[in-house]
């Protein structure tokens, strides 16, 4: 008999969010989404290893999405989730993959990546999106030329942290946590591998008692 499956509509979600699900053509959640998502709705930090192909990003944007729709901004004028992707092209899929999440919501975002004008980017920011998708040597970039702020952050999310701190990322990833270390930040790291020099340094860091999740076996 197949174990007992948690189904996207058993998890509490907006609507508004099922629908992008379904629209998607998503009939079930992947294991890694069955572990993390009520992990997160319930306010934990998250630490997850599990290979590429897992379903790691909704397992993030869903229940990212729903604290947003579902709490006030701590801040009126700060970013409320910053989404951190190693390369370009991974934060333009996960923007891409983002877009179809906020329509018809009131929630906005923006893309912030290296070799695109920084001026047009600031002006972006000025809008106050409450979501920003961004590699870590642009987005500090801004944070150093005050066109972001980061005090009333909500969610900070680490995507593939373990390609971050290959490319050499450890000194923004820690100006960025410092920056952001409002007091209810819930934060979420996901790498494919724990067996990383500085990933254990990396999560003491950001992560307060994290919930742990593995999936490294078949599917
Ligand atoms: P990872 O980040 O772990 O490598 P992704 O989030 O990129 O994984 O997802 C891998 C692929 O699986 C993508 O094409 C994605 O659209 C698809 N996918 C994600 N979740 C589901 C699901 N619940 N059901 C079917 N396909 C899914
Ligand atoms: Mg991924």
């Amino acid at each position: 008999m197949e174990k007992d499956i948690l189904q996207f509509q058993d998890m509490g979600l907006d609507p508004r969010l099922l629908r992008s699900v379904q629209h998607l053509g998503f009939a079930r959640p992947t294991e890694i989404q069955q572990e993390a998502i009520p992990a997160v709705m319930v306010g934990r930090d998250l630490l997850v290893s599990s290979k590429t192909g897992s379903g790691k990003t909704l397992a993030y944007l869903l229940p990212m999405m729903q604290r947003l729709l579902k709490s006030r901004a701590l801040s009126k004028q700060d970013a409320r989730a910053l989404i951190l992707t190693p390369t370009r092209e991974l934060a333009k899929q996960v923007y891409a993959q983002l877009r179809l999440f906020v329509a018809n919501t009131p929630v906005t975002a923006v893309l912030l990546v290296g070799g695109e004008n920084f001026n047009d980017q600031e002006k972006l920011l000025k809008r106050q999106p409450d979501i920003i998708v961004a590699t870590p040597g642009r987005f500090v970039d801004h944070l150093e030329h005050k066109s972001v702020f980061l005090q009333g952050l909500e969610m900070l999310i680490l995507d593939e942290a373990d390609r971050m701190l290959d490319l050499g990322f450890l000194p923004q990833l820690t100006i960025i946590n410092k920056a952001a270390a409002h007091r209810l930040r819930q934060t979420l790291l996901f790498s494919a591998t724990l067996e990383h020099t500085d990933l254990d340094a990396l999560s003491l860091a950001l992560l307060k008692n994290p919930f742990r999740v593995s999936v490294n076996s078949g599917h």
